[in-house]
């Protein structure tokens, strides 16, 4: 690991001016540190903004929560999961931080370090692969080994949405405060938040290297909203996701009115699978109407020469997990996490 400087700030002010000359922050560090022991970050200098507390916690907006939750970009996956506020209105959220990684990793990431951890590709994550994302004009996993790469929506770039939290804030219509010393105060939709590869294939993402992911608003979800994550992987925990679904459900009755169908492990950006969302929108929710949803999610889908497995994982991951959210099947004992 090179050498580097640490900045260590206290309030988001403190943050804000250090954020130049090639300055990282560093939240947690899980995702940070690891790309630093790679070799694939060389920063001369760290922003530590773990002690910052006005970025911690999980605040209830408008009358009593009936607005949403507010919550800070340093708030840990394990504090996420296990918020009641959370767990009660916003189950998705929950059941995706909660089952992201491992309890020692939920414990040190941070919500907003979960959305910015980088693309998983393993040639982009060496040293010693020198890629699209990287300035050059070649990606190694076309040819090369793509077991878990990207099967849809993927351009010149097949890595794949790391984050299980941008799946469940996607579903949920979340959007994040971004703050810079220069420009001050915006808000990003989620939904707006990453980029496309062919659209940008240096960055993954909207953040400009002086702005800090300071909150996440989320909308309180309509009455009779039902939701649920799962994540299905090569190892039942310890790892990410090579298929995760996350389902939202605003019931009206038997029937339901909207779905969401978020999913992660299948392109460079979280994406949503309007296609699904069709399949069960205006009908009850069923094994068939679920098995119909899961099928229709592979529309469009170009899985590379190692995982043409995901083309058949995504439609059950999907299917079980619209049954969790309707309360129809229990959480599966082979999702991980
Ligand atoms: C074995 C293993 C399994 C895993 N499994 C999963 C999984 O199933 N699902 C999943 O979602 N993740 C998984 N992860 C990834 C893990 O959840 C992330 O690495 C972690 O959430 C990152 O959070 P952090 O606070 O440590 O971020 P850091 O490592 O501190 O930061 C990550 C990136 O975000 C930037 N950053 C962080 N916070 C801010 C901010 N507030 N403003 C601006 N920039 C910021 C940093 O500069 C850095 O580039 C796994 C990790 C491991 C090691």
């Amino acid at each position: 690991m090179n050498s580097f400087a640490l900045a260590d700030c206290s309030t988001i002010e403190a943050a804000l001016s250090q954020l130049k000359d090639g300055a990282i922050v560093k939240a947690g560090g899980v995702d940070l540190l690891d790309r630093m022991k790679n070799g694939t970050d060389t920063p001369a200098r760290l922003v530590n903004i773990r002690n910052i507390s006005e970025l911690r916690g999980i605040h209830p907006t408008g009358n009593g929560g009936a607005g949403g939750l507010t919550i800070g970009a340093l708030t840990t996956l394990a504090e996420v999961a296990d918020a009641p506020a959370v767990r009660s209105h916003y189950t998705v959220l929950a059941d995706a931080c909660g089952h992201a990684a491992t309890p020692h990793i939920r414990n040190m990431a941070t919500l907003g370090g979960n959305l910015l951890q980088q693309l998983q590709c393993w040639y982009y994550r060496s040293a010693d692969f020198q890629c699209l994302r990287k300035g050059k004009d070649i990606c190694y996993a076309f040819s090369g080994l793509n077991q878990y790469h990207a099967i849809m929506d993927y351009g010149g770039c097949p890595s794949v949405a790391p984050s299980s939290g941008a799946v469940a804030l996607l579903a949920l219509d979340a959007s994040v405060e971004l703050a810079s010393a220069a420009k001050g105060k915006r808000t990003v939709a989620i939904r707006d938040f990453y980029l496309q590869p062919d659209s940008n294939p240096h960055s993954f993402h909207v953040m400009a290297a002086d702005e800090l992911l300071t909150a996440v608003h989320i909308p309180r979800p309509a009455t009779g909203t039902r939701s649920a994550y799962q994540k299905y992987g090569e190892k039942e925990s310890h790892d990410w996701a090579i298929a995760d679904a996350g389902i939202l459900l605003e019931m009206d009755g038997n029937l339901c009115r909207r779905a969401v169908v978020a999913m992660g492990a299948a392109s460079p950006v979280v994406r949503r699978s309007h296609e699904a969302e069709a399949a069960l929108t205006g009908k009850p929710i069923t094994p068939e109407t679920a098995r119909a949803a899961g099928q229709a999610s592979m529309t469009g889908a170009m899985p590379l020469s190692m995982n043409a497995y995901k083309v058949q994982l995504f439609p059950v991951a999907i299917y079980r997990t619209i049954l969790l959210a309707a309360g129809q099947m229990d959480r599966d004992p082979s999702a991980t996490g």
